[in-house]
């Protein structure tokens, strides 16, 4: 069974993704499970989808319900999903009225670049080097990563990238033809690096000055990730534009972008999306926000990502440079490259991500238990020690 599960998508892969040999099947909480029973501490949520844990009643629940009910009403009808998620989201982010719904990170980044060079009539986009925006080719060319640009170019004209934390180069950047400035408040992808309160206040009253717009990417820290239910909310921030997609639906295929009164309204043709803003998903993202809610998960993780994190800087190994993030997005940068000790935890039951060649990025359920983040940290301890040596060596096997 594992053979032909992993054989039949190797035969038919596109060769994108780099595979791990493990073939999941069912998850609850912050555990999975592979088709042989073996379970795994999740560090990874699906890339940061499953804030929620896995193996949620109430999401299937309203999934099916509604499913029943009525699957797919484009946004040319109105729909009382629809209706209730505005008012429930919106009602999260004081200032952002409006919203724009679709299915991905990459397609509410697409349409928050549109409705910005709208909004203004200015051409140009100002983006951080590190920041991690999306694949399409309109985020593409926000993002910053040449190993991922370089194969697909020609990008969008007029981007440029300037220092993350850095006040001086923004301020040299945005001119008067700057449309908006897009940056995360923790760069995910680019190695878990926070932003300092300083520079995301100074780039919010640049921005203000001189006419541009805000955009706030939290395709990867929304909905309770830090610590807060959206990343900016630790500080004194108000987006124009505010990205959001991942956990929002709890798993389902959904994106938004929120907005406040500086952006311009589009007219009906100047962009769209067929399934965006569906009753599905809608509903699935109304219970994910009321469980988000009712369980208080954005002061769970603050909580758990304070312990995780000191439990980790307790660590004693030459190997560790740093350890950082905020609520549960964590980082830990090595002095080398990190993928044989992410090896060797997942063969110790722990899958966590990498950022970059020297990051390890744990992405928990923010439902994880102390117990469980015990363990990882244990598990990252234990492979530290086995060091470089005893990492290939092992990892070989
Ligand atoms: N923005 C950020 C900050 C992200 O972390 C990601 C995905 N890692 C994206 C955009 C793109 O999201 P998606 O994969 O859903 O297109």
């Amino acid at each position: 069974m594992v053979d032909s599960i992993q054989a039949v998508e190797g035969r038919h892969t596109s060769g994108l993704y780099n595979k791990q040999p493990i073939t999941l099947v069912r998850g609850e909480g912050a555990w999975l499970w592979d088709e042989r029973g073996r379970n795994y501490i999740d560090c990874t949520s699906g890339q940061g989808v499953a804030n929620l844990g896995h193996g949620r009643i109430e999401i299937a629940r309203a999934i099916a319900e509604q499913a029943q009910r009525l699957i797919t009403c484009p946004e040319t009808f109105f729909n009382d999903q629809r209706a209730a998620l505005m008012e429930e989201l919106t009602a999260l982010t004081p200032g952002l009225e409006r919203v724009f719904f679709c299915n991905s990170g990459t397609e509410a980044v697409e349409a928050a670049l549109k409705f910005s060079r709208y909004s203004t009539g200015r051409k140009q986009i100002v983006a951080t080097m590190r920041g991690f925006h999306g694949r399409t080719m309109g985020a593409l060319s926000a993002t910053w990563n040449k190993k991922y640009r370089e194969p697909f170019e020609p990008l969008v004209p007029g981007f440029i990238h300037v220092p993350y934390n850095n006040l001086e180069a923004m301020q040299t950047a945005i001119g008067e033809d700057t449309a908006a400035v897009i940056l995360e408040v923790v760069q995910g992808e680019g190695g878990v690096y926070p932003a300092t309160p300083d520079y995301l206040l100074g780039v919010q009253a640049l921005c203000r000055e001189r006419g541009a717009l805000l955009i706030i990417d939290e395709v990867q820290t929304g909905f309770g990730r830090t610590g807060r239910m959206f990343a900016y909310q630790h500080y004194d921030l108000q987006p124009d534009l505010l990205c959001v997609a991942k956990s929002l639906a709890g798993g389902l295929p959904m994106g938004a972008v929120l907005m406040g009164e500086r952006v311009r309204a589009l007219s009906p043709g100047l962009h769209g999306s067929t399934f965006g803003g569906n009753p599905l998903a809608c509903a699935a993202a109304r219970a994910t926000l009321r469980i988000l809610q009712r369980e208080d998960l954005p002061a769970q993780a603050a909580r758990k990502g304070t312990y995780f994190m000191e439990r980790l800087r307790q660590i004693r190994s030459p190997l560790i440079r740093e350890v950082r993030g905020l609520g549960l997005m964590v980082g830990v940068e090595l002095k080398q490259k990190v993928a044989p000790y992410l090896s060797l935890m997942q063969e110790r039951g722990v899958l966590a991500l990498s950022a970059g060649l020297n990051v390890i990025r744990f992405l928990p359920p923010l439902v994880i238990r102390e117990a469980q983040l015990d363990r990882v940290v244990e598990t990252l301890e234990e492979v530290l020690a086995l060091g470089p040596d005893g990492a290939e060596e092992q990892g070989q096997n």
